[in-house]
C-alpha cells in the first residue's frame, strides 16, 4: 500500500471516527432533548385536553359513549396524539383510536399504571406497549376533576415511533455526513498528499539515479517545513556524495596511471584464487589472455612456484616472497611478493622482473672469472719461467734467452690485457671526454699504414683503402677512433690466411629513407669467417670463437667490445656479415657532421 492510499484511508478513518463519536453524542443529547420536548408537549396537551373536557363534559356525569368519543375524536384531530378519556371506574368513554363497538369493548383502564399514578399522585407518565393497539406509546394521564371530585382521567399518548423517527432522521443525517465527509477526505487526501508525495517521488527518482551511478540534479526545495529540511539535507548529502565520488575517481585515475605505467606487474586475486585485476605489466609478464578477469590463476598460468607461494600467503595470512622463473628457462626471473589484503580475503601479487639485474650480475661474475682467468694464464707462465731461471743456473744461455723472451711476451700480453680492460672500463663508465673534430675518414689511411705495413708485408696480405674523397666528413675523437680501424684491421689480418685481401670502403647510408644521414664504413676480409651462432656474441667481452687460436694470435677478446663502445660514444653503431670460410665484413656507421 502506498503512502497516498495510507494517508487517504487514515483521513477517512478520522472523519468516520469523529462522525461516529459525534453521532453517539448527538443521539444521546437529541434523545434527551426530544424526550423533554415530547414530555412537555404531552403535559401541555393533557392540560389543555383536561380543561377542554371539564368544560365540555356533561354535568350529569352520565356519559354516553358517542358523545364523549366524538368530543375526544374532535380534540384528537387537532393534534397528532392519541387521546383517551377514562371514567373513574376505568371505563374508556372516548378514544381517538377506537370507535363504536370497539370502544365499548375496551377493557377496564383503571389498572393502567399512568391512570393509577394520576389518581394517586396527580399525574402519571409511562412508556409502554398499548394492549389495545399493540403499539409503543408514551402515556401521560391527568385526573379530570369537577367540584373537587375526580370524574375521570384524560390521557394523551404519543407513539414512540415519532421519537424514534426523529432519532432515525438524525442517524440518516449522520450517514449522509459520513459519506460526504469521506468523499471530502478523499479529495483532501489527494490534494494534500500531493504536496508530500511529489517531493518524495522526486527523492526516490534521484536516489535511484545515484544508485545507478548517474550524475543527478538537485531536488527543488519549496518550503522550509520538515519535508523542506529533509530535501535540503538530501541536497547537501548528494553534494557530499558527488564530492566524494569525484575525489575517489581522481584517486582512481591517479592509481590507474601509476599501475599502468609501473614496470612491476600487479595482480589482484580473490579468496578463490581468481584474478580480479592485472595491470598491463602483469598481463605481459604472465602472458594473460584478454578475458582474464574471474579466471583462476592456476588455470591461466601453470607456474607451480607461484601457486605454492599463493598457498603459503593464504595459509599463513602473511606476506610471502620468493624468486620465481616465470615460465621456461628462457623466460624472465622475477621477485614475487604476495600480500594479503586485510579482511578482504584478497591477495595483491607484485611481480618485479629481475632478469636484467640477474643478467648483469651473471655478466659481472663471468667478467670477473674471465679476467681472473686471462690474468692468471700469463702470470702462471711468467712465474714458471722465472722460477726455472732462478732455480736452475745450469740452463744454457740460449734456453735462458728463450725463457726471458717468453716472459717478456707474456708480460706484454698481460700489459695489453690490463690496458684493454682499463680502456673498456673507461668507455663503459661513460665519462670519456671526447676531443671530437671534423675529419675525413681518409685521414686515418696514413696512420693505419704506419701501424700495419710491416705485418701486411710479412703475411703477403693486401690492404685496399677505397674511400672516396666525396664522402662527407665525420666528427670523431681522432686518437680514440684510430682504435676502431686498428682493431678491425688487426682482426682482419689475424683471421685471414696469408695472401688474402682486406678492403676498407665507405658509402653514404642512413636510417632515414629520404636522405642519407650517416657514413657507413665496411672492413671486408677474405678470411676464415665467423659461424652464425657466434656472430651476435663477438662484441661481448672475452668472447672468442676459437679461444686457443685467438690467444695464439695475441688477442685479448676485448677488441670488438672496445670498438663497439667507441662507436656508441660517437653515436654510431656496428654490425657484421660473415660466411664461414669466405670472409667477414664489419660495418660501422657514423652520423654525418651537421645531421646528428
Ligand atoms: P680478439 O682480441 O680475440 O681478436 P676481438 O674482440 O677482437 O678479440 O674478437 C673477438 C672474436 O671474434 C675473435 O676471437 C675471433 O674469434 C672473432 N673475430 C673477430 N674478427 C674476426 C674476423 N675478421 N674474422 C674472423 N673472426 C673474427
Amino acid at each position: 500500500m502506498n503512502i497516498r492510499t495510507q494517508l487517504i484511508l487514515s483521513y477517512i478513518g478520522i472523519v468516520l471516527l469523529v462522525l461516529f463519536a459525534m453521532g453517539l453524542y448527538l443521539r444521546s443529547a437529541l434523545k434527551g432533548v426530544l424526550d423533554k420536548r415530547i414530555t412537555s408537549e404531552l403535559e401541555v396537551q393533557a392540560a389543555l385536553t383536561r380543561e377542554f373536557l371539564i368544560e365540555q363534559l356533561p354535568e350529569t356525569e352520565k356519559f354516553s359513549y358517542d358523545e364523549i368519543d366524538n368530543l375526544v375524536d374532535r380534540l384528537g384531530e387537532t393534534g397528532k396524539m392519541r387521546l383517551t378519556f377514562i371514567g373513574v371506574d376505568g371505563t374508556v368513554w372516548g378514544d381517538t383510536e377506537r370507535d363504536g363497538q370497539a370502544l365499548i369493548e375496551m377493557d377496564d383502564h383503571s389498572t393502567r399504571t399512568e391512570v393509577q399514578d394520576a389518581n394517586n399522585f396527580g399525574s402519571g407518565m409511562i412508556d409502554r406497549k398499548s394492549t389495545t393497539t399493540q403499539t409503543d406509546y408514551r402515556y401521560f394521564a391527568l385526573p379530570v376533576q369537577r367540584n373537587q371530585n375526580i370524574i375521570g382521567f384524560c390521557r394523551v399518548a404519543l407513539p414512540k415511533k415519532t421519537i424514534n423517527s426523529a432519532l432515525g432522521n438524525q442517524q440518516r443525517m449522520l450517514l449522509y455526513a459520513s459519506i460526504v465527509g469521506s468523499i471530502l477526505a478523499i479529495l483532501f487526501g489527494i490534494f494534500s498528499t500531493g504536496a508530500i508525495i511529489k517531493p518524495i517521488k522526486k527523492l526516490t527518482q534521484i536516489t535511484q539515479s545515484i544508485a545507478a551511478g548517474e550524475n543527478t540534479s538537485k531536488v527543488e526545495v519549496k518550503s522550509d517545513n520538515e519535508l523542506g529540511q529533509l530535501l535540503q539535507n538530501f541536497n547537501l548529502m548528494t553534494d557530499r556524495v558527488h564530492e566524494q565520488i569525484d575525489k575517489i575517481s581522481v584517486e582512481n585515475q591517479r592509481l590507474e596511471t601509476i599501475l599502468n605505467n609501473m614496470n612491476e606487474g600487479v595482480l589482484l586475486v580473490n579468496g578463490a584464487s581468481e584474478i580480479t585485476y592485472a595491470n598491463p605489466a602483469a598481463i605481459v609478464m604472465l602472458n594473460l589472455p584478454q578475458m582474464y578477469v574471474g579466471r583462476a590463476l592456476i588455470e591461466i598460468n601453470r607456474i607451480p612456484e607461484l601457486q605454492a607461494l599463493l598457498l603459503e600467503a593464504e595459509q599463513t595470512d602473511t606476506v610471502a616472497y620468493a624468486e620465481i622463473r616465470l615460465g621456461n628457462l628462457m623466460e624472465s626471473e622475477a621477485e614475487v611478493t604476495i600480500v594479503p589484503v586485510a579482511a578482504e580475503s584478497e591477495y595483491v601479487i607484485v611481480i618485479h622482473d629481475v632478469s636484467h639485474v640477474r643478467k648483469l650480475e651473471r655478466i659481472r661474475a663471468d667478467f670477473v672469472a674471465n679476467v681472473s682467468h686471462e690474468l692468471k694464464t700469463p702470470l702462471t707462465t711468467i712465474r714458471g719461467y722465472a722460477e726455472t731461471l732462478l732455480n736452475d743456473s745450469s740452463t744454457k744461455s740460449k734456453k735462458r734467452k728463450e725463457f726471458i723472451v717468453k716472459i717478456l711476451n707474456h708480460s706484454a700480453r698481460l700489459s695489453r690485457l690490463v690496458s684493454d680492460l682499463l680502456e673498456l672500463a673507461r668507455l663503459e663508465s661513460g665519462d670519456v671526454e671526447l676531443k671530437q673534430s671534423q675529419c675525413h675518414l681518409n685521414s686515418f689511411h696514413e696512420p693505419i699504414l704506419d701501424v700495419f705495413e710491416p705485418v701486411l708485408e710479412e703475411s703477403g696480405l693486401i690492404l685496399n683503402w677505397d674511400i672516396s674523397e666525396n664522402i662527407p666528413q665525420v666528427s670523431v675523437d681522432h686518437q680514440l677512433f684510430m682504435q676502431v680501424f686498428v682493431n678491425l684491421i688487426d682482426n682482419a689480418i689475424k683471421y685471414t690466411p696469408d695472401g688474402g685481401e682486406i678492403e676498407v670502403s665507405a658509402e653514404l647510408g642512413g636510417t632515414n629513407s629520404d636522405a642519407a644521414n650517416e657514413v657507413v664504413v665496411h672492413v671486408t676480409d677474405s678470411g676464415i669467417g665467423i659461424p652464425l651462432e657466434s656472430q651476435s656474441r663477438v662484441f661481448e667481452r672475452f668472447y672468442r670463437v676459437d679461444k686457443g687460436r685467438a690467444r695464439k694470435m695475441g688477442g685479448t677478446g676485448l677488441g670488438l667490445a672496445i670498438t663497439k663502445h667507441i662507436l656508441l660514444c660517437h653515436d654510431g653503431r656496428i654490425w657484421l656479415e660473415s660466411e664461414l670460410g669466405q670472409g667477414t665484413v664489419f660495418h660501422f656507421a657514423l652520423p654525418i657532421v651537421g645531421q646528428v
